[in-house]
């Protein structure tokens, strides 16, 4: 099997790694790719969120089956132009993607379906603003209704702040507050059969003991050794199926990995958020622990026969990821700085953790960073601990001037 994937972060890292060591996969093909992924792919400068562009690329290649790696591309429509060209394709519709998309379409389809989640205003004038903060009180919720990378929400206790974010959106979902721990649990579709990944946690908070700013994901573990073990059942029956099947009757069916991010409450699971496409750093420790090769089972989600598919197998080793991202994220990232010390992970730690590279790229003899996660440094062990020890001890010998990780991942599920 021919496989293109798109995008060029630390999920597309992971994704390619699995494809590296996948008997079915003949060629692995990347757009654009980054310094790491260029190890195990051949790379393509192709503009991701040109469809057409896409799609020439992948007839090209002779393509057998194009991954879509993020959000954006698939928002715009390049999932449907590379299907329009004849090329299975894994990842939603332009339409079906808008669960990710719009909160407020996300919301909509909720209610249809019967999903638990938390109650939410959409609203776009001054006034419901105020109305929606008043009725929910504090903490405020507060979401951009559009795409922003995971920075769009503010969560906070400080009325002016929730409403000056309010303003600054032009269409604002505001929510009741959920507790809990939350958990993001991937499922793969075809649109009508939904196979369900393991669960994972993932640390949104820029700094440890979750202070800071929210960013795009700082590290994440799997398994969850303090989650109920019916959890993947419950949240199979109560949000992913149905909510595959009400976008089915809708006329637009959703294949591709639907990712749940849920809240586990007092009261319940509750869906905070939907993502359209592999969550990022949840992938880089889910995927540590997939037995089955994965390349096929993407093929027949895209192809529509899900169902000759069983279950999928897990290894009983558990997996953490530490993002380094670059100094000053999720503020403007300082760019262009060496990156030392990869060469020593994969001499002294291989294979138990291994570096997934994110905003990196290759200047001559040099990696220098390229983005604001720069690095996704995943480690596999017996159990969290020592997954977390080999992670963090390859942390220690990677070197970039800046840059910032944080100490805490798995941490507190490790019992330690
Ligand atoms: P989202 O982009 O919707 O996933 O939101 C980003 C993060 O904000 C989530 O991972 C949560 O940590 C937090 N968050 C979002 N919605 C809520 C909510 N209703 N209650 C509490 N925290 C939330």
């Amino acid at each position: 099997m021919k496989v293109l994937v798109i995008g060029g972060g630390a999920r597309e890292h992971a994704l390619c790694r699995s494809f590296s060591l996948d008997p079915d996969v003949t060629a692995l093909h990347c757009a654009p790719g980054n310094a790491g992924i260029a190890e195990v792919a051949e790379l393509h400068q192709v503009d991701a969120l040109d469809g057409a562009a896409v799609a020439a690329l992948a007839g090209e290649l002779a393509a057998d089956l194009v991954v879509v790696g993020p959000e954006a591309p698939l928002v715009v429509g390049v999932a449907d132009a590379v299907r329009a060209a004849g090329i299975p394709c894994f990842g939603p519709s332009k339409e079906a993607a808008q669960l990710e998309g719009s909160k407020a379409f996300a919301k909509d389809v909720m209610a249809a379906a019967g999903v638990p989640t938390a109650r939410s205003y959409v609203c776009t004038t001054p006034e419901e603003i105020d109305t929606a903060l008043d009725a929910f009180g504090a903490p405020y919720v507060v979401k951009d209704d559009g795409l922003a990378a995971g920075k769009g929400v503010v969560v906070t206790g400080d009325l002016e702040e929730a409403r000056a974010h309010a303003l600054s959106c032009d269409r604002v979902v505001i929510e009741e507050y959920l507790d809990g721990p939350e958990v993001s649990l991937f499922a793969i579709t075809d649109g009508t059969t939904v196979l369900p990944l393991t669960p994972a946690q993932d640390f949104k908070r820029a700094l440890d003991g979750d202070e800071g700013p929210n960013t795009g994901g700082m590290g994440a573990y799997s398994p969850l050794p303090w989650a109920d073990p019916k959890l993947v059942d419950e949240v199979m029956a109560t949000v992913l199926q149905p909510t595959v099947d009400e976008l089915r009757r809708r006329g637009t069916p959703f294949s591709g990995l639907l990712y749940a991010g849920l809240a586990i409450t007092s009261r319940g699971v509750r869906v905070i958020e939907f993502n359209a496409r592999f969550g990022d750093p949840e992938t880089q420790v889910v995927l540590a622990r997939l037995k089955t090769p994965l390349a096929r089972v993407l093929l027949h989600a895209a192809n529509g026969t899900l169902d000759s598919e069983p279950p999928l197998n897990w290894r009983d080793d558990a997996a953490v990821t530490v993002v380094v991202a670059a100094h000053n994220y999720p503020g403007a990232p300082r760019t262009g700085d060496p990156i030392e010390g990869l060469d020593e992970v994969a001499a002294e730690d291989a294979p138990h953790a291994y570096v997934l590279h994110a905003g990196t790229r290759r200047d001559g003899d040099a990696i220098v960073s390229a983005g604001g996660r720069v690095l996704s440094v995943t480690a596999t062990g017996k159990d969290l601990a020592e997954a977390r020890e080999r992670a963090y001890a390859a942390v220690a010998r990677i070197r970039l001037d800046g840059s910032q990780h944080r100490t805490d991942i798995a941490l507190k599920a490790a019992g330690e």
